[in-house]
């Protein structure tokens, strides 16, 4: 067993804050080594800079870049001298086969990250030391964009579990980092039955920022409203990780928190960032790597999955890497009213597995399916399963609004968007459980591809 497991495991509360506070602040000096200051000043360089200018550094970094993957991968050593357009697209099922031929370094030359796979398979990916403090350097500066430093008191909601079995018992729902003024919240114990215990530790906090998952503040939002509760502090600012911000998440937690929701887009594999600005539109970083967005035959397109292409990856180098993430470009005309002259992405959709399959209307996705609540009152959290195309199963956690005739409101909403050949079965749950990272799948789909095949030619 690690230290920190022993540690997590055995320690009385106060001395397990105090490993955290030195186990991250730690973490916080080797991040900000090295080329850390240096990618500070030069991002905050090119936030100001000409079209022309961006566009003629972006095509050198793209060039350093493809220049060193061709030199020091083996996977990519045939394709020197080719412009992007014509190497092969990387699947993630090649990333996982032929880790050891794509990477350029060791474990113990770089940092390991370690990602959950949508498959449950985790991925294990290397980064150079260089690369992490330029990723580390461009996320400081964005966030600065709305005060944030460290050493400024954030409540984090992550995906590591914290929190004992016996420290449930005790109202123990957290972990304390004196050193760097953050407060750790488990994310998997946020239920009706703990709900006061995390309300309690969150308002005595008083965070000017929070981290995390968005579904995780979003769910602590909800139960705060149920019981009427103002919370009498303000927060600056949420940063969501990891999940779709969708749209109710957006306005509920901006609600009860007063805060501004700040998006950004920069999966763990180490893809390039989209970051939302003041105005609230998301950016493409040009300077981060290239967007290839493509149609169902790998088309050049304006909506659809991405192929990245990732700057920061030297370690393990991502070129046109499909991620499995869909976006929709805002038209070229489009400029956003902060002045960037950065790209504008109209949306991103989470994982292209997270969809329904409909016979009659193909793919349903995230967003259309999270909308079917708007005009149904009650519900304060679902999650829809399909293991089969003619039908899903829908459990629901409710309070006492959600009565029958909402109930039918939501099938009705349902059975729109899936069709009248999708049968839709309703369960009333208290609870649903997350996935092992943490995270909440607003739809979980079993259905392979073999399976929707059949059902779509059975259909013509
Ligand atoms: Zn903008």
């Amino acid at each position: 067993m690690a230290l920190k497991d022993f540690i997590l495991k055995y320690a009385p509360i106060v001395g397990q804050n105090i490993g955290i506070s030195l186990y991250n602040t730690f973490l916080y000096k080797q991040r900000h080594k090295g080329h850390y200051k240096a990618y500070g000043d030069y991002y905050r360089r090119f936030e100001n800079a000409s079209e022309q200018e961006i566009a003629h550094e972006a095509q050198n970094r793209l060039d350093e870049f493809l220049q060193s993957t061709t030199q020091n991968s083996p996977w990519y050593r045939k394709h020197r001298g080719k412009p992007l357009h014509e190497f092969p697209i990387l699947e993630k099922a090649q990333l996982l086969a032929h880790m050891d031929t794509i990477r350029t370094i060791e474990e113990k030359e770089g940092i390991v990250s370690l990602t959950g796979g949508t498959t449950g398979a985790s991925m294990k990916v290397i980064y150079a030391h260089k690369d992490m403090q330029e990723r580390f350097a461009l996320k400081d500066h964005f966030r600065a964009r709305y005060g944030y430093r460290l050493g400024k008191k954030v409540a984090w909601f992550s995906g590591k579990s914290l929190v004992r079995p016996q420290d449930l018992e005790n109202g123990n729902v957290f972990r304390d980092d004196y050193i760097n003024k953050i407060r750790f919240f488990s994310t998997f114990h946020i239920s009706q039955q703990n709900f006061d215990a995390y309300w309690r530790a969150f308002c005595s906090f008083k965070p000017e920022y929070i981290v995390g998952f968005p579904s995780s503040v979003y769910d602590l939002c909800t139960m705060a409203q149920e019981r009427n509760l103002k919370y009498d502090g303000k927060v600056t600012a949420f940063f969501p990780t990891a999940e779709t911000v969708l749209p109710q998440y957006r306005s509920v937690i901006s609600e009860v928190f007063g805060c501004q929701v700040v998006d950004q887009y920069a999966a763990s594999e180490g893809a390039p960032f989209i970051l939302e600005c003041p105005h609230g539109s998301l950016h493409i970083h040009p300077l981060t790597g290239v967007f290839e967005v493509v149609d169902e035959n790998m088309q050049p397109a304006d909506e659809g999955e991405i192929l990245v292409t990732s700057f920061t990856t030297h370690g393990t180098p991502l070129v046109r890497y499909r991620i499995g993430d869909r976006i929709k470009l805002a038209p070229e005309s489009f400029r956003c009213a902060c002045g960037s002259s950065f790209p504008v992405v109209e949306y991103i959709d989470g994982r292209t597995s997270d969809f329904i399959w409909s016979p009659e209307n193909g793919k349903v996705n995230l967003g259309n399916i999270s909308n079917c609540t708007k005009d149904v009152d009650g519900i304060i959290c679902f999650q829809v399963m399909q293991k089969e195309a003619h039908a899903v199963h829908i459990a629901v956690v409710a309070n006492a609004r959600f009565t029958r005739d909402q109930q039918q409101n939501f099938i009705d909403a349902m059975t729109l968007r899936l069709g009248t050949s999708v049968t839709v079965q309703l369960d009333l749950v208290d609870e649903i459980p997350r996935e092992p990272s943490g995270k909440f799948r607003l739809v979980k789909n079993m259905l392979t591809s073999d399976l929707m095949q059949s059902a779509s030619m059975q259909r013509s």
